[in-house]
């Protein structure tokens, strides 16, 4: 906190609504001029761009702070850091083959310090709040921020007071605990829960962090679509997909792309690709009305707490406008789905990701299927994930105070059993598949999604003539085969089958890219159990077909 290394930044914070310019100086609550809350940062961009700076920053670490220009803190003594940042970009080829997707990236944010994108925004507030000489903090969180804001604090000596809503997961609750945060529990929802700990701060005359009101936590967001256009090579995607609860994510995102754009260094700004929890949609639902301000959810009705907020106040108005100026949608997808798509990811990507974001990637699956996303689309998803348990007897029961403000308990439904685990405790007896597909990709990703079934016998043909003698063979229970193939297409493995007495009557399921003509299908509807259109199907749903065409 040295003043001598205190070099002036030219940040000016603009009013939304008056368009007032304030100079920056330290964290302020509303305009003076008109009582606006959320003010935009605004920086000297083009004295940046001219001084060589995409040069420089090439030549710095990996990791946020080597954008540190654009991030409201004056002196980089005070950055208080452990790695968050710098995550990797990864291109998802299996998920993508089975989405039709060719470019679809994985911002892989699980690799942050606490392992979600919250590190991001932790080590920015955290810093600022060293800057200011701010010694303690109060926020409000549905388990990632509690957890990445008590890590950092820890290193800068800042007490957190984090308040959670009671659903967040034990495992979480004693993280934040872990590190020194001071840990209330609020029965209630999130949004009761932010009011409890707004009038604890008021009451203790403590900091509070204001979410998508806090300068320094969008700011800290921009830095994700910084790393993203230059992992890119200094190119912007065309959809940057997140799982949203206050919108933070995205509203930051974005505003890092237009920053680049500003200084010549990208040309547009990616389509937002918007997901919610199904039981907790109040953005998606006001979206698809097309209604500026959301109808807050009471009661939410998911077990995923990371995306508990009801009330998204000026957050989704904020998104709406960048949808409105940039394109982009909002879609939901259920608890369910969810689980499912874990799986899913887990199995075709090696990633094993909470299901806050795994409700993003079934919201992906969604926009593919419905080709709102196009197949040449670069796509970017924001995976993160916390999964990281702290064991239970390291800090016993004692760990967290309990407020009660709910009349009702707030009572969550459970989720209904998915297909997949249903499908698990089948009758143990083997069922023999011959999948025939002549790419070998293809082959052997639904050869993987049906063998990890564990009770599937999978043999896989490399195209139409080999399909046909395996049949013959093996007298599989099911034969799942493609159309499109060099040596027998499709229709000629079909009628083989068909016509032959021992073969007949098994059932055979289409996966097909090909669009089929009215023709086409009145023939195959005679013959075939399912149809699945390729590129749009998930494993559910192909494993759905198996389990009707068995029985
Ligand atoms: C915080 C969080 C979200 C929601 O992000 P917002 O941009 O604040 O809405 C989604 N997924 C994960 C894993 C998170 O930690
Ligand atoms: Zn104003």
């Amino acid at each position: 906190m040295s003043a001598v290394h205190l070099q002036r930044k030219d940040i000016v914070l603009v009013c939304v609504h008056c368009g007032a310019e304030l100079p920056y100086e330290r964290p302020l609550a509303a305009c003076p001029h008109c009582g606006e809350s959320v003010l935009k940062a605004r920086y000297d961009l083009d004295t940046l761009r001219r001084s060589g700076w995409i040069d420089k920053i090439r030549l710095r670490e990996r990791g946020l702070w080597r954008y540190h220009e654009l991030l409201p803190l004056f002196d980089t003594e005070n950055i208080v850091s452990m790695g968050e940042g710098g995550t990797p970009l990864i291109h998802a080829r299996n998920l993508g083959n089975m989405l039709g997707l060719k470019y679809l990236y994985i911002k892989d944010e699980r690799q942050g310090p606490t392992a979600s994108f919250k590190d991001r925004q932790a080590s920015v507030a955290i810093s600022v709040m060293r800057e200011q000489g701010i010694r303690e903090a109060v926020v409000a969180s549905t388990g990632n921020v509690a957890i990445s804001y008590s890590a950092f604090a820890a290193r800068a000596n800042i007490k957190i007071w984090a308040f959670l809503t009671s659903m967040v997961p034990g495992e979480k609750m004693r993280e934040v605990a872990i590190y020194g945060g001071e840990v209330i529990k609020v029965t209630g929802t999130y949004d009761q829960t932010k009011v409890v700990a707004n009038s604890f701060a008021k009451s203790k005359d403590l900091y509070v962090d204001r979410g998508i009101k806090s300068i320094a936590a969008v700011e800290s967001m921009k830095t994700m679509a910084f790393e993203i256009a230059e992992q890119l090579n200094w190119r912007a995607p065309d959809w940057f997909i997140q799982a949203v609860s206050g919108g933070m994510g995205p509203i930051g995102v974005a505003k890092g792309f237009e920053e680049l754009k500003i200084m010549g260094l990208i040309d547009k700004i990616p389509a937002l690709g918007v997901i919610q929890s199904s039981g907790c949609a109040p953005m998606v639902h006001a979206f698809k009305q097309g209604r500026r301000v959301a109808t807050p959810v009471e009661e939410p009705q998911t077990v995923i707490a990371t995306l508990s907020t009801g009330d998204p106040g000026r957050g989704y108005e904020l998104l709406f406008d960048l949808l409105t100026q940039n394109g982009g949608t909002m879609e939901d997808a259920t608890d369910e789905e969810a689980f499912n798509t874990t799986k899913l990811l887990a199995r075709t990507e090696g990633l094993s990701v909470e299901p806050a974001t795994a409700v993003a990637f079934a919201g992906l699956i969604k926009l593919a299927r419905r080709g709102i996303i196009k197949p040449n689309e670069m796509v970017v998803i924001n995976c993160s994930g916390h999964t990281f348990p702290v064991e239970k007897q390291i800090l016993g029961d004692q760990y967290a105070h309990q407020v009660d403000v709910s009349a009702q308990t707030g009572r969550v439904s459970l989720p209904t059993e998915g297909l997949l685990s249903a499908l698990q405790r089948m009758e143990s007896q083997v069922r023999k598949v011959v999948v025939i597909e002549d790419n070998p990709d293809a082959g052997r990703l639904i050869e993987r999604i049906l063998r990890a079934q564990g009770n599937l016998e999978v043999h896989v043909a490399n195209g139409g003539a080999e399909g046909v003698l395996l049949v013959e063979r093996i007298k599989p229970d099911v034969v799942i085969t493609d159309l499109m193939m060099p040596d027998i297409d499709g229709f000629r493995v079909i009628n083989a089958i068909k016509s032959d007495p021992r073969t007949a009557d098994i059932p055979i399921i289409v996966l097909t890219a090909k669009e089929l003509t009215v023709q086409e299908r009145e023939w195959l509807s005679g013959q075939i159990e399912s149809l699945l259109q390729k590129g749009s199907f998930m494993d559910e749903e192909l494993l759905k077909s198996i389990i009707d065409a068995i029985h």
